[in-house]
């Protein structure tokens, strides 16, 4: 940000002793500790509840002081005083340890009967008594002299930062002061356009932080707070609307559906009808590939609501007009299973070069990491040359290696797990036209339209609303892990599941007993915020495969295992087992998650269920009843009854639509975990605004944006707020530069 002085070091304002403990807040700048806004605001009346406190628990509480005893220890020498605070009802006691009476002297002068403070420690069980030993304190108006000034101090809002045990809310209120006190307007360049300010009667920046840091009422920080807010949601859109506006300027390649090829024929032996919905978002994209300007489009779905096959056919149609598509998975599993997907449906018409390949047909290659040498060497072949109609890959694609002779679409799967940059990675490498590719992202998450709007306000959003008819519903139960009657019964289903021809998931959190374990952080990266489950050792998939091996209800039935740390080959041969039945029961991590189809699975179960996300579970479930048989799905937990991980295996089990949920996971989660899962640490830079609470707030910073962007795409008049988005696209790079 600009203005002379937001970048300058607190180490040399405040001295190495105050910025060190500043440092470990990750605060260096000026501007980092001016953007450290107080979380909350304690008002100066109101008393913390005593009753909550925990011991172990590190807490600030608001109390008054009841009384002060210093007496002597006649076991250890030394003195010892105990101020005693309150509530008005419960009592807390804080000691203090000294060599000798005057050592204490301060804190006897300090903490006399009826004044006001918040006390800040770690509360311990002494003799059944809750106390904090040697506790920092900061009273309330103690500060100032004149009782007048004094009296005012006493009624302003306490700001209470977050803080650490090193590093009390008030020595960061301290910090603050002594940075903001003598700032001017000008040291600080404001990165919303003054005409804004005045036409919205919004503070500016300098104001604002006053208000927020400093306020004298509720309402003070509640205009600096709206007009910081307002600001983060500005300059995001603003960021998105010049990247829409950049990505709009680069030329694109039109590739208008050609009748009588690939796209006419796929359609003419696809075995269903397509859904109103599937016609209506194929219309959509049909119109944007036709265009020169490159698409960029979300479409979102419910798992099985048909998104392959509209992708299908917007890939068919860039090869009718000459190009060539890739379609990323996250995964190499789903890599694979789309490669046999997208063969399936278009039969003859991915056999080019073969015998009894159709008339007119192309050729669908795989490229993953794994895959052999001969194997890669031939796909990328396929690719330079232009024989490979679609490319079907995992991040290999993005490999400097991979060039394409003329890359016209690309069809991002599973949006949540790529990060912005490894989407315009591949865009970059349009082939020889140096066009930009059309861009179709698909997401099962459904994302409300806020969060749609903040994340990929770049984006153009379809949505797929109805599952094709036919398919089957399914049950969610949540077992208690601890009711041996109820786990048993689980695997009794299972096993009447697999008697009448079906199939069942087992997922696991972990592969094995051991520390190293691949698959764990793809459940680190989906996991809730707040744990709030009682650790317990998690079940891991060898020793749960096993288990059920040795289970006599599960006598003669063959049991599957799959997960990250086996070979492709090996997790292809684990899938086709599944699929065909011979291990009718598949104990795997969450790599089936997204997108694996075996239309005769009808049961998952899913072990340590608390420790999933929402949105995850219902990606697991959305692996049952996908043909004709209704799926169960059991959700074996460990959620005692209040905690977030009960509501959240509540709701799942309470319903599928996926839009509920998804309110709900938002509500839930913390907000950085909802945005920083899709944008890779871009949500540092989101303090205050909340997407699904600021709705309103952001649409309108929208269509403002817009309207700045177009006037001016360089944003020359507005050098700050140019400034603004440079740092908020690139945090990391930012950081970097800062730490150097
Ligand atoms: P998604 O990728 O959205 O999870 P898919 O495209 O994999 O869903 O579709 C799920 C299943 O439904 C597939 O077996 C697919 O062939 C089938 N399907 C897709 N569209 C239709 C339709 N209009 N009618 C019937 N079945 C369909
Ligand atoms: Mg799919």
């Amino acid at each position: 940000m600009v203005g002379s002085r937001w970048a300058e070091s607190l180490e040399r304002l405040l001295g190495k002793r105050a910025a060190g403990p500043l440092a470990g807040l990750g605060l260096h700048t000026v501007g980092d500790l001016l953007r450290h806004y107080p979380r909350r605001y304690a008002a100066p009346g109101r008393l913390t509840d005593l009753t909550e406190l925990r011991p172990g628990e590190h807490v600030t509480v608001m109390a008054e002081v009841r009384r002060a005893t210093v007496r002597s220890m006649r076991s250890r020498g030394g003195v010892l005083m105990e101020a005693v605070v309150t509530d008005g009802s419960r009592e807390l006691s804080l000691t203090f340890f000294g060599k000798h009476p005057g050592s204490l002297r301060v804190h006897e002068s300090r903490l006399r009967p009826g004044r006001l403070g918040m006390f800040t420690g770690t509360v311990r069980l002494y003799r059944g008594t809750v106390q904090l030993t040697h506790p920092d304190y900061q009273l309330v108006g103690a500060e100032v002299d004149d009782e007048a000034a004094a009296l005012v101090e006493a009624t302003r809002p306490i700001p209470v930062y977050p803080a650490s045990a090193a590093l009390p809310t008030w020595r960061i209120q301290r910090a603050v002061r002594t940075v903001l006190d003598p700032l001017a307007e000008t040291d600080l360049a404001d990165p919303l356009p003054g005409e804004l300010l005045t036409r919205l009667r919004l503070p500016g920046l300098l104001e604002a932080l006053r208000l927020v840091h400093e306020p004298y009422t509720d309402d003070d920080w509640r205009r600096g707070q709206r007009r910081l807010r307002y600001e983060e949601a500005f300059v995001l859109q603003a960021a998105l609307a010049r990247r829409r506006a950049e990505a709009a300027a680069r030329p694109g390649v039109a590739r208008a559906a050609v009748g009588g090829g690939l796209l006419d024929a796929f359609d003419a032996r696809l075995p269903f009808t397509l859904t109103a919905g599937q016609r209506e978002v194929g219309t959509e994209i049909a119109a944007d590939l036709a265009a020169e300007q490159p698409m960029q489009r979300l479409l979102q779905g419910e798992v099985g609501s048909g998104k392959t096959v509209v992708a299908l056919r917007a890939m068919l149609q860039v090869v009718d007009a000459g190009g060539q598509a890739a379609l990323l998975a996250p995964t190499e599993v789903l890599a694979v299973q789309h490669l046999r997907t997208l063969r399936e449906l278009l039969g003859p018409l991915a056999e080019e070069g073969m015998l009894g390949a159709a008339e007119r047909a192309t050729r669908v290659v795989l490229l993953t990491g794994s895959q052999g040498a001969a194997a890669r060497r031939e796909a990328l072949l396929d690719a330079v040359s232009g024989a490979a109609g679609i490319v079907v890959g995992t991040h290999a694609l993005l490999g400097e290696q991979v060039q394409f002779a003329d890359l016209g679409l690309v069809v991002v799967d599973e949006q949540h797990r790529f990060g912005v940059e490894q989407r315009d990675a591949l865009r970059s490498r349009g082939g020889p036209r140096d066009a930009v590719p059309h861009l179709l992202v698909m997401t099962a998450t459904p994302i409300p339209r806020t969060v749609a709007m903040t994340v990929f306000g770049d984006l153009e959003v379809s949505s797929l609303t109805e599952i094709p008819a036919g398919r089957a519903p399914v049950t969610t139960h949540v077992v208690p892990a601890d009711n041996e009657v109820w786990t048993a019964r689980t695997w009794a289903r299972v096993r009447e599941e697999v008697d009448a021809g079906r199939r069942a998931y087992v997922v696991c959190p972990r592969i094995s007993a051991d520390a190293a374990d691949p698959d764990a952080d793809l459940l680190a990266a989906d996991e809730p915020g707040e744990d709030d489950v009682p650790a317990a050792p998690l079940r891991a998939v060898e020793e749960v495969a096993a288990e059920l091996a040795a289970l006599p209800v599960l006598d003669g039935v063959a049991i599957g295992t799959l997960h990250g740390r086996m070979t492709s080959a090996a997790k292809d041969e684990a899938m086709a087992a599944f699929a065909d039945g011979r291990t009718p029961v598949l104990v795997s991590t969450t790599v089936i998650e997204v997108g694996v189809d075996v239309t005769e699975a009808s049961v998952m179960v899913v072990l340590d269920a608390e420790r999933f996300g929402l949105s995850q579970l219902h990606q697991l479930r959305g692996r049952v009843g996908r043909g004709t048989d209704p799926g169960l799905c059991l959700l074996v937990a460990r959620a005692p009854e209040g905690t977030d991980a009960a509501t959240r295996l509540a709701t799942l089990a309470s319903t599928t639509d996926g839009f509920a949920l998804a309110a709900v996971d938002l509500e839930l989660r913390r907000e950085g975990d909802v945005l920083g899962a899709s944008q890779s640490g871009r949500s540092s830079s989101l303090r205050l605004l909340r997407v699904v609470r600021d709705a309103d707030l952001i649409a309108e910073a929208r269509e403002e944006a817009r309207a700045f962007v177009a006037r001016d795409p360089a944003l020359a008049a507005w050098p700050a707020l140019a400034e603004a988005i440079d740092e908020w696209l690139a945090p990391d790079e930012q950081e970097y530069l800062d730490r150097a």
